[in-house]
């Protein structure tokens, strides 16, 4: 395939993931969720404490990924430190938190928006962050934008964020009624 083709197979990808990133922002609502919150800036600072020893861990890097190293256990994590921490705290070694109080976001508490109908708009959320980041990687394959490593790393991030939200919105419906988590999972409601 000639380079021009390319080129033009790449712009029509922009183009409809534009419209759908568009789409989601507006019509989803997803625009309510956002905040200034920066995943790239001190990320550390957003680690949960261990639920066994209480201690906060430290990110410790060796070479390769980073491990989260508390006082009782260490915990493999990612080759980033700005998706180490969300996945830290997603993970079965911290503590959890109420849904609605995790950075990152503008979250509905359960009186404001019913958790199943939150539930459906994070993955709107997620959905929104992937499309943000594969958007930022063909613009740089087309070399015709400023859109740096950095900007790509903190949509990555963000979607870690929102995958660790997805997962508390959903823990917090099945602990209040598992039978009605099962049905709407179903497709039935
Ligand atoms: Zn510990």
């Amino acid at each position: 395939m000639s380079k021009q083709n390319n080129f033009e197979i790449i712009k029509e990808k922009i183009q409809v993931i534009n419209f759908k990133i568009d789409f989601l922002y507006k019509k989803e609502g997803i625009k309510n969720f956002l905040t200034s919150f920066d995943p790239l800036n001190r990320p550390t600072k957003h680690l949960l404490p261990c639920n066994n020893c209480g201690k906060v861990p430290m990110l410790k890097y060796n070479g390769k990924i980073y491990i989260a190293a508390c006082n009782c256990r260490e915990f493999s994590l990612s080759r980033r430190k700005s998706i180490s921490v969300p996945q830290y705290n997603k993970s079965p070694m911290s503590i959890t938190i109420p849904y609605w109080i995790i950075p990152a976001f503008n979250i509905p508490t359960p009186e404001e928006m019913e958790p199943l109908i939150l539930y459906e708009k994070i993955k709107m959320l997620r959905k929104y962050f992937e499309l943000k980041t594969e958007l930022a990687i063909l613009r740089r394959k087309l070399k015709y934008t400023t859109t740096n490593l950095r900007h790509i790393n903190r949509l990555k991030a963000f979607t870690v964020w929102a995958m660790y939200l997805q997962g508390e919105v959903k823990r917090t419906i099945k602990s209040r009624s598992p039978r009605n988590f099962e049905t709407f999972q179903s497709g039935t409601i």
